[in-house]
């Protein structure tokens, strides 16, 4: 049997539109920044791919500025910040990192930014993520902004893990910038964009030829940037698709729970993804539960691996009171391609699992 592929947030497989697109731009000469004929055809697929990212988050494509992926993004967005930010405490690395003397704001157990106790007075800049990577809770962000803007601060929303699954409208959020990546919607790994609203609204990571209006020199990545644009179209088309998933992840849920195994499925009562599960197994660190589900034929992930593969404690679940099983927690993340047969065949697997370890701790 091949190993079911449960780990999509992590990176989604690549769509054919998408690997076709870019098989034929890395063949086609040109730099789009060339006069040229051939120039000129380059820059044409990069403007074609910059409206169909544009349309995936209706945003006016002149907006969107392509990046080397959504760690760039966010970092292009939060440049000059500094102490001046505040982020919430369930934000991916790639903005947690670039704000290291920031405020924190508190999430609920759920995991959604609590905003009773977000104080963000005296700040410049808020970030709050669209939907979390690790449980898929989506995020108040227009009723955030709203406030934000009230006071005169600026607002950045990380859309990576929800832009392709969740419909994302970067008009209706009202956030300052907003950022994407390709392979978390089929498109190549390395390629972003952060969407932009003022026309003069980000200090640029680095200085060079003046690409992408000056905000991110450097001759552009062609070839992902069409095959980025060619899933950003394909995932608008076929975003009712993954509303269907919302029964198959809840079917999940179910088998795990009666089976009674003491399973915890983080962020249970908040609004979610349809394709993503955070799930704790107390007293079984995650890694010992995803190499046990690896070798049963399942590809799920630890809540929070670095990129040395060693696994700590997730902090998204620290900050929801997980305390000590907050290193327990495995991610289980799919899409429209898995069928079901592949997650009833990983819950079983899973109690099964679970019942071992029981039963060995027992004897
Ligand atoms: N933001 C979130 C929420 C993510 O899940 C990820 C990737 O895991 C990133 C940012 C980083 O994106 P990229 O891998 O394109 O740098």
């Amino acid at each position: 049997m091949p190993t079911a592929y449960l780990d999509w947030n992590a990176s989604s497989p690549v769509r054919p539109e998408a690997a076709e697109a870019m098989a034929r731009a890395l063949v086609a000469a040109g730099n789009p920044a060339s006069v040229h004929n051939a120039g000129r055809a380059a820059r044409a697929l990069i403007e074609k791919a910059r409206e169909q990212v544009a349309a995936l988050v209706n945003a006016p494509a002149d907006r969107v500025v392509f990046t080397s992926g959504g760690t760039e993004a966010n970092a292009l967005a939060l440049s000059g910040f500094g102490a001046d930010a505040a982020y919430s405490a369930i934000e991916h690395d790639a903005v947690r990192a670039n704000l290291p003397e920031a405020r924190v704001l508190p999430v609920t157990a759920d995991g959604v930014l609590d905003l009773e106790r977000a104080d963000i007075a005296g700040m410049k800049l808020v970030a709050v993520m669209l939907a979390n990577n690790e449980t898929g809770v989506i995020q108040p962000v227009a009723e955030i902004a709203a406030r934000a803007h009230a006071a005169g601060l600026r607002v950045h929303c990380d859309a990576v893990q929800a832009a392709g699954k969740i419909l994302v409208d970067f008009a209706a959020l009202d956030v300052d910038t907003l950022a994407l990546s390709a392979h978390k919607i089929g498109g190549p790994m390395g390629v972003g964009a952060l969407v932009v609203r003022e026309k003069r609204a980000v200090t640029p990571l680095w200085l060079g030829g003046g690409q992408e209006r000056g905000w991110r020199s450097g001759t552009p990545n062609l070839p992902g940037i069409v095959a980025f644009g060619a899933a950003a179209e394909s995932a608008r088309r076929e975003i009712d698709a993954w509303s269907k998933l919302y029964a198959v992840r809840d079917h999940v849920i179910d088998m795990v729970e009666s089976a009674a195994i003491g399973a915890i499925f983080y962020g249970r009562k908040a609004p979610r993804l349809p394709n993503t599960l955070s799930i704790g197994l107390p007293g079984v660190p995650a890694h010992t539960q995803v190499m046990a589900l690896d070798l049963a034929g399942y590809a799920v992930s630890a809540g929070s691996a670095c990129s040395s593969g060693k696994v700590g404690p997730s902090a998204t679940l620290l900050a929801m009171g997980a305390g000590d099983n907050a290193a327990e927690a495995i991610r289980v993340s799919f899409g429209p391609a898995t069928q079901a047969a592949q997650l009833e065949g990983f819950a079983a697997a899973y109690i099964e699992f679970a019942r071992r370890r029981s039963s060995a701790r027992a004897a």
